[in-house]
């Protein structure tokens, strides 16, 4: 057992002791989501369900292991991942049970939905990212960083920043990138990208952007809910990094900008089916998608509700890229195989 794996039985051990209410019992949330500003979220079900959350908290991946691990024993009643190659194969795992749902149907766009049958649907969309470029203006030209295959372009050599090539952010980003461009332009495109880094890959993408301001990068791909807290902070060394920062939606002349998305579906062993599904619609009604927009700066996946984030503002509409989840999860396996071979760490 790893120390991840380890660390998480402990947790299990406080978070699943006697059930404390038996009119409401606990919901048990496998949670990928790592952002502070989501207990707010949770405290508002709480409030309006009755129904007390445990949270287990893990990157997709120990999720994904731990579920596997308990099998039919787990305790777990939703699964809540963010990148959607993830969801697909925690689907593809079995790990979900379909859900069905009037509210669901009416709220949620078809297009981020897991597999449908009879039954209803594996998981759910409840936010939107998008990964962007972000440059350094006295540095770099935007015109040579706003399309994805340019950052693996001679010209910008010694200027690439970004977080670890096997990150699911950058596995899904690039398994869209291979659909479009197929394996070998793939292959010579992430080559480029490795030939191209300012520095050995490392840190999130926060890391990444400040790197940027501070002209260590010249240029970094990083999900835009990053930039966007950075361009809310009110702390002055942020507000004076965002300053020597350019944002770019890429590709907005090509296929658009690749956009992931966080979602949730109700695990296969749930004894707790109802307040699962209840949880489900809760992440999309108004509150909850205004929490994701406001709190965590991510676009809502529901057309009516309405944002007034400034930071999703200053980055605007944009053109979308659109490939199917299933495709980006299945070519994943691939890319990591060239991401070995190019030595994209
Ligand atoms: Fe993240």
């Amino acid at each position: 057992m790893n120390a991840t794996l380890r660390a998480l039985v402990a947790c299990a051990a406080i978070a699943f002791g006697p059930a404390s209410n038996a009119q409401h019992p606990a919901l048990n949330l496998y949670s990928a989501r790592h952002y502070q500003t989501d207990e707010a979220l949770y405290e508002n079900f709480t409030k309006t369900t009755g129904i007390k959350i445990n949270r287990i908290d893990a990157d997709d991946a120990g999720i994904l292991a731990r579920l596997k691990t308990e099998g039919a024993a787990s305790p777990a009643d939703v699964i809540l991942l963010v990148d959607a190659a993830r969801l697909w194969r925690a689907e593809i795992d079995g790990l979900f049970q379909p859900v069905k749902s009037k509210v669901l149907d009416a709220r949620i766009p078809a297009t981020l939905r897991g597999k449908e049958d009879g039954q209803g649907a594996q998981w759910y969309g409840f936010s939107t990212r998008a990964r962007l470029v972000v440059y350094n203006k006295a540095n770099v030209k935007r015109d040579d960083v706003d399309t994805y295959l340019e950052l693996g372009d001679a010209k910008n050599k010694g200027k690439l920043c970004t977080r670890s090539g096997s990150h699911p952010y950058n596995l899904s980003l690039f398994g869209a990138m291979y659909e479009h461009l197929g394996a070998q332009k793939a292959e010579t495109w992430l080559a480029g990208l490795v030939a191209n880094m300012a520095r050995q890959p490392k840190g999130g993408d926060t890391d990444q952007i400040l790197a940027v301001a501070s002209g260590e990068c010249g240029v970094a791909i990083v999900n835009s809910y990053y930039v966007a807290r950075l361009l809310r902070s009110a702390k002055p060394e942020d507000k004076a990094a965002m300053e020597k920062v350019g944002i770019v939606m890429p590709d907005q002349s090509g296929a658009g900008t690749h956009v992931n998305i966080a979602g949730a579906g109700v695990s296969k062993y749930s004894k707790n089916r109802d307040a699962a599904v209840r949880f489900l619609e809760y992440l999309a009604s108004d509150s909850a998608q205004v929490y994701f927009a406001d709190g965590n700066n991510e676009w809502p996946v529901v057309a009516s509700v309405k944002v007034a984030n400034p930071a999703l503002q200053t980055l605007g509409d944009f053109k979308r890229e659109t490939i199917p989840v299933s495709v980006v999860g299945l070519n994943q396996v691939k890319v990591q195989q060239i991401l070995d071979h190019v030595g994209y760490r």
